[in-house]
């Protein structure tokens, strides 16, 4: 029997990145394999589950709620890709699956859609997922630094696809105008502002 780390279930908005204002559930997965100074997501506890459990604790969460959309998120998930793949196979097919990821695992499958924020080796992973067209970019800015490598990778691989820029929340408002200094310098762009933050929700 397949079993996952689980840290939390829940069913709220998705309140950030491409799909800003969705209703969701979230299936928050434990641990991760980087250390960001500015993480902000606590998955020190967890549960470990069983993979028809969880898929049962999805479906009625999501019936109820009348959720179309599952977003797989951590810490890390794909620290779990084998247990994730396990519960693909056993959820209903007409549920849109997003795997949010910092895309340092490569392991990519066709069955879900990815929304990527590179964390470390950012090119690395640029480089191993933005040929797929099922994947998002989304890249936390706390710096001019940040943003001239989003500028580089956006030139050097020819990336014409929209690609999110959210600020890091401690510094939203100083970013958010770092940002607009380098407009002239930036092309398909989108900001991201976690919502979810500013509404206190999860
Ligand atoms: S990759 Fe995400 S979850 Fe992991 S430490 Fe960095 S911000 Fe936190």
């Amino acid at each position: 029997m397949i079993k996952i780390k689980v840290s939390e279930i829940f069913t709220s908005f998705q309140g950030e990145g491409p799909y800003v204002g969705t209703p969701a559930t979230f299936l928050r997965l434990y641990g991760c394999n980087l250390n960001c100074e500015w993480c902000d997501t606590d998955v020190s506890t967890y549960e470990i589950l069983s993979v028809g459990d969880v898929c049962e604790i999805l479906i009625s969460q999501m019936e109820f709620n009348n959720i179309k959309t599952l977003i797989i998120t951590g810490g890390e998930p794909t620290l779990q890709m084998d247990e994730i793949k396990g519960l693909i196979k056993e959820l209903p097919k007409d549920i849109k699956i997003q795997l949010e990821t910092n895309g340092s695992i490569f392991d990519y499958i066709t069955e879900i859609e990815y929304v990527i924020s590179p964390k470390e080796n950012k090119e690395k992973v640029f480089e191993n997922y933005y040929k797929y067209e099922n994947t998002f970019f989304k890249f936390v800015i706390s710096s001019q630094k940040d943003i001239n490598e989003v500028i580089s990778l956006k030139n050097k691989y020819n990336y014409n696809k929209t690609i999110w820029l959210q600020p890091e929340f401690s510094q939203d408002i100083e970013i958010t105008n770092l940002l607009r200094e380098n407009f002239p310098r930036l092309e398909n762009v989108k900001l991201s502002v976690q919502t979810h933050k500013y509404l206190n929700q999860r």
